[in-house]
């Protein structure tokens, strides 16, 4: 087994994710099976029961895992589909410990940090690293955050067990003022990682400014590095272009000499550079409303976005996203809607923004403005269509109107005996049947699909010919569950139980995507 072990250093927000994605992808790239693994020092048991202004989007992996976002970046990077075990807590780790101790399994020893939270950390790393030649593990904070130590412990051991190379991904910054970039705070950080035993192998620096030859040496002394493994990583446009900025400085190579692997292929990234190219030579623009209630955090809708601009490649077009405040649009109506040649309702929880959400369906459908839900957005798509076509008064979902007299959406039936908030959701992948002839179908060219959900609510079979009868179509089913709506009257209008930007990748975009930006172009 061998490992990349990426720490953070100076502050968090860093591109530490980006960072371990295009290693991990360098790596794959010269023949390697790798995997990333995200260590998360914070004592939630997953990344579920946070709302999105804490860590960003909630990711969800094929086999149910609600995940830290940068399993997202990983999968789209690998373009691989990861498991929820490629993501580590600290809540997970503990409990597990204190459940042993529960079982008697440390019977007579005091049970501590060092060594039994460590011993498991490890165990959970190499669990998942045994099917891989390169592992690449992320640790989550900052190095100095208490929370870390544990993680970091574990990292600094199992450089003594196994192949192990350290990189630092830190800041240092451009100051304008004088126009000077500072070393400092990178100095700082990597003496505070040698405190806890750690001496990387790397540093990747971070900043708005490519090194200055004065700058590098500087960070390669203080941090007691070859120049060759300072690597400048200032700040690119485009981010999957990231790649390219570490394989011209060759620290896949050094990655190689360190961890002693002899015997591998030159770099294949053609089909990668092919798409970076698309996405920058795109010409023709397309303006994408995304309509939500996180808007002040883009990161709240990471996939979501780069679903977009996966498609758009594919289609050379430049997506032009704006994130629309649902809750201004219950204010003050939907003239913010105005110019543009899509909008997206997005998936989200609770009652704030929901009204105005329902006000940008009515403004895409009316104007024929290709429109496609998400999750939330098909279910309020069914709540837009009962309320205004079919004219049910007060027609709503049980979850904000438990006593609607017309709860088109309703609770899952298994969810009536759930009693707690975490995983208890309908989660993960799930095969799809497409009604063949219908938009969808033509769209993925398939008649059998497999996304990935999160949700308690679905639409209610009880309306279902009511709404069939007035012209939204059921083109999409799972069991009995309804999967997919689509009016084939308008360019585009379609809603989706599903998330189909949880499988968009670079080399795969989503075809819900491709299918709304095409018509978004043809209108
Ligand atoms: N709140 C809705 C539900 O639980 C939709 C969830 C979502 O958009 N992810 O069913």
């Amino acid at each position: 087994m061998k490992f990349v072990f990426v720490t953070g250093g100076v502050l968090s927000s860093l591109g530490k994710g980006i960072t371990s994605s295009s290693i991990g992808l360098l790596l794959k790239s010269r023949g390697l099976r790798v995997t990333i693994i995200k260590v998360d020092p914070y004592l939630n048991y997953d990344a579920g029961t946070m709302n999105p202004y804490q860590h960003g989007e909630v990711f969800v992996t094929d086999d149910g895992g609600e995940t830290d976002l940068d399993i997202g970046h990983y999968e789209r990077f690998l373009n691989e589909d990861l498991s929820r075990r490629n993501n580590v807590t600290a809540g997970q780790v503990y409990l597990e410990v204190i459940e042993r101790e529960r079982e008697g399994r440390y019977l007579g020893a005091t049970v501590q940090v060092v060594p039994h939270l460590t011993n498991l950390i490890k165990e959970r790393i190499k669990e998942v690293a045994r099917d891989y030649d390169v592992t690449v593990v992320e640790i989550g904070g900052t190095v100095g955050d208490i929370e870390s130590l544990p993680f970091l412990e574990a990292a600094r051991q199992m450089g003594l067990e196994e192949n192990s190379f350290y990189l630092h991904v830190s800041y240092v910054p451009f100051v304008r003022s004088v126009g000077e970039i500072k070393t400092k705070p990178t100095q700082h950080s990597v003496q505070k990682l040698r405190e806890i035993g750690i001496q990387p192998d790397a540093l990747v620096a971070r900043g708005e400014k490519p090194l200055t030859p004065e700058a590098r040496r500087k960070l390669a002394l203080f941090s007691s590095l070859p120049l060759r493994a300072v690597i400048s990583a200032h700040d690119l446009d485009n981010v999957y272009r990231v790649p390219f900025l570490l394989a011209e400085q060759d620290l896949d190579n050094l990655i190689f000499e360190k961890l002693g692997i002899g015997v591998y292929s030159d770099r294949n990234l053609t089909e990668w550079e092919n798409f970076v190219r698309r996405v920058e030579e795109a010409g023709e623009r397309v303006k994408v409303a995304i309509v939500g209630k996180y808007i002040e955090v883009r990161d709240a809708y990471k996939s979501l976005i780069e679903a977009i601009i996966h498609a758009g490649a594919r289609i050379g077009v430049k997506p032009d996203i704006t994130l629309v405040d649902a809750i201004s649009l219950e204010s003050k109506g939907t003239d913010a809607l105005k110019g543009y040649d899509a909008i997206i309702i997005a998936g989200g929880f609770g009652r704030r923004g929901i009204e105005g959400k329902i006000n940008a369906l009515t403004f895409g459908r009316e104007n024929r403005i290709p429109t496609l839900g998400i999750c939330l957005g098909m279910q309020l798509m069914t709540v837009e269509w009962a309320r205004n076509v079919l004219n049910l008064k007060n027609a709503h979902s049980e979850e904000f109107d438990p006593d609607t007299p017309h709860p088109v959406i309703h609770l899952l039936p298994e969810q009536k005996e759930v009693d707690r908030m975490g995983a208890t959701m309908r989660l993960g992948g799930q095969d799809i049947n497409l009604v063949e002839g219908s938009l969808i179908h033509s769209l993925y060219g398939r008649k059998v699909i497999r996304e990935r959900h999160r949700h308690r609510y679905e639409f209610n079979n009880a309306y279902r010919e009511k709404f069939e009868e007035s012209g939204l179509r059921i083109t999409g089913e799972a069991g009995g569950l309804v999967e997919v709506l689509e009016w084939p009257e308008h360019p585009f209008y379609v809603g989706v139980q599903f998330h189909p930007e949880y499988t968009s990748r670079p080399l795969r975009p989503n075809p819900v995507f491709v299918g709304l930006l095409k018509a978004a172009l043809k209108t």
